[in-house]
């Protein structure tokens, strides 16, 4: 057993990140300017599509539902099997979160459950790639159509998740990515929202800097002027440079921690073929991101359930985390949107079997190992 405590996630963070961050600290321009540009247009290049810099996955969806016009009244089709950002940013607005039920092999929203649940209210779709798996953009794409809706995909885990050939964040939606320290790219806390219609960009620069008329960011540069309008009262959302300094280091070496990610889901796909639990499926039509490897423990498998698995891990000293509480169950929602225990029964299940195992670029072969070994013991140790 190893002697020291395997965090359960851990950012990339080298001196390429110290320098460039010591660089921005340098110039003396700390907030939004020059790196943010660069950030954007890096960003904008891989998913082929304008990119806003923001300051987390929260205020990327809050701007979209914004600049999508949805508020009071209005519906938002969204999953129960999510953290509560992409729900809150809904009630937020003033809009309803409406819950379908999951797919169980893949933990994405039901295209079918969508459909389903659209009525006179619904205004858009909210689906969520669970884990980094692709959710079906075809299917939600032509609900979109069929029904005149606003698709506004959280892709906190998506980053480098490709469907049908092309990444997630080209797909012609609204699109929020988050750079928060546990995701596939970090800048610490961070999100960019992809604006498919090149005049809503500047709407959405507008909404992320208190509605300051363009430009105004660079107020007190040479370049720019100490005047400015208000246009609409908006909100503090931006990125800063030092953010955007480590985003683009970060995204220099993505292929680089991507290729590792999948390497270590390999090995752990590889190692508990044999074991009595639910592995997480991959896409037949496109490529995980790998920002989760969710293990299911199978119901009736085991003497135990899905905590004494846990507790074994812990005892092991491998950290774990379970994604995600779903969002019917928290108290606010239960009081507000009146769900029941079992009305989202896949989303119920998939959260009581779920154990997310440690998986970022800097485990070592060794770690790999151990969790392995960890995960494979305390499986029969409380095998039937
Ligand atoms: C992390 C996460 C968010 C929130 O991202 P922030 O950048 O912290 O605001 C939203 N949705 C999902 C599914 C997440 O995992």
């Amino acid at each position: 057993m190893r002697d020291t405590f395997l965090p359960y996630n851990q950012p990339h963070l080298t001196d390429h990140e110290k320098d460039a961050i010591i660089r921005v600290l340098d110039s003396k321009w700390i907030t939004r300017g020059p790196q943010c540009a660069a950030f954007e247009s890096a960003l904008s290049e891989k998913l082929a599509a304008p990119v806003v810099a923001v300051s987390s996955c929260t205020a990327a969806l809050h701007l979209a539902l914004l600049i999508s016009n949805i508020g009071p009244g209005d519906e938002v089709i969204t999953t129960p099997l999510t953290f509560a950002a992409s729900v809150n940013v809904i009630t937020h607005v003033g809009a309803r979160p409406v819950l379908v039920d999951i797919n169980p092999r893949t933990g994405n929203i039901d295209p079918e459950q969508v459909e389903r649940a659209i009525g006179p209210k619904t205004r858009a779709i909210l689906p969520v790639h669970y884990g980094g798996y692709p959710v079906d953009m075809k299917a939600i794409n032509r609900l979109r159509d069929a029904y005149h809706l606003t698709v506004i995909e959280d892709a906190a885990h998506a980053l480098d998740t490709y469907y049908e050939g092309r990444p997630i964040g080209s797909w012609g939606n609204l699109t929020a990515f988050s750079f928060y320290a546990t995701k596939n790219l970090t800048t610490g806390e961070g999100g960019a929202l992809v604006v498919p219609d090149a005049e809503l960009v500047d709407q959405v620069r507008t909404y992320s800097l208190h509605g300051l008329s363009l430009n105004a960011w660079n107020r007190y540069s040479e370049k720019g002027s100490w005047h400015y309008d208000v246009d609409v009262p908006g909100y503090k959302y931006n990125m800063t440079d030092i953010e955007a300094a480590l985003g683009l280091v970060q995204l220099q070496k993505l292929p680089l921690m991507q290729a590792r990610r999948s390497e270590i889901a390999r090995h752990y796909h590889h190692a508990f073929a044999e074991l009595p639990v639910i592995l997480p499926s991959e896409p037949s039509n496109g490529q995980h991101a790998w920002h989760l490897y969710a293990l299911r423990v199978k119901a009736g498998a085991l003497r135990g359930d899905r905590d004494d698995i846990i507790e074994g891990l812990t005892q092991r000293n491998i950290g774990t985390s379970v994604h995600f509480i779903p969002i019917h169950q928290h108290r606010y929602y239960r009081r507000t949107l009146g769900y029941q225990a079992g009305d989202f029964p896949y989303a119920e299940e998939f959260f009581h079997q779920e154990i997310s195992l440690p998986l970022y670029p800097g485990m070592t072969d060794g770690d790999v190992n151990d969790v392995i070994a960890a995960v494979t013991e305390t499986i029969h140790a409380w095998s039937r």
